[in-house]
């Protein structure tokens, strides 16, 4: 099988461990809905965000989402692992460092443009997501689509092969049906 995997949210616990980092950046207090909402209404500010991320190296410091390395571990051995973030291609070194440094193996690693990462993935049998709009685009393209559970995307999927899961141990369970 091939499996598409999204890193911020899915892999990588990185809007609750630089949330904090996030609002002192903004001078406000916002839930993690709102980042979400912010992160895409104020683009030009998000270019000084991001420079302080890559400067920082803040994304090298992020926690493992629970359940993701063990997981990922397991299906390289079987499967091909392809990643797709969003991030922007600066901050590809420090994202193949947190991979390494975390022993979460991959075959293929690609930056995309937020709604497009199928044309970067190709066809995926399964792929792993938090952004609903991504996941919507992506189950045109793949058999079966998960939603990584989130408060900003709890609204109706729209499609009935994109599923909603909790965590790790939820997709597991579902493969291996
Ligand atoms: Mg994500």
């Amino acid at each position: 099988m091939k499996i598409g995997i999204d890193i911020d949210n899915v892999i990588a616990n990185t809007f609750v461990d630089l949330a904090a980092r996030f609002n002192e950046y903004m001078g406000r207090e916002l839930s993690p809905s709102e980042v979400v909402e912010v992160m895409r209404r104020e683009k030009l500010r998000m270019w000084g965000y991001w420079f302080l991320t890559w400067r920082k190296r803040l994304l090298t410091q992020v926690s493992v989402i629970d359940g993701a390395g063990e997981t990922i571990r397991e299906w390289h051995r079987e499967h091909e692992i392809v990643l797709v973030t969003s991030r922007l291609p600066v901050l590809n070194r420090q994202t193949r460092q947190w991979l390494a440094q975390n022993s979460i193996p991959y075959h293929e690693l690609h930056h995309s443009k937020e709604t497009l990462k199928h044309r970067k993935s190709g066809a995926c049998d399964i792929f792993i997501e938090d952004n609903l709009e991504e996941c919507q685009v992506l189950a045109d393209h793949c058999p079966t689509v998960f939603l990584m559970d989130h408060p900003w995307n709890r609204r109706p999927l729209g499609k009935s092969n994109i599923v909603r899961v909790s965590g790790w141990g939820q997709i597991r369970e579902a493969l291996k049906h």
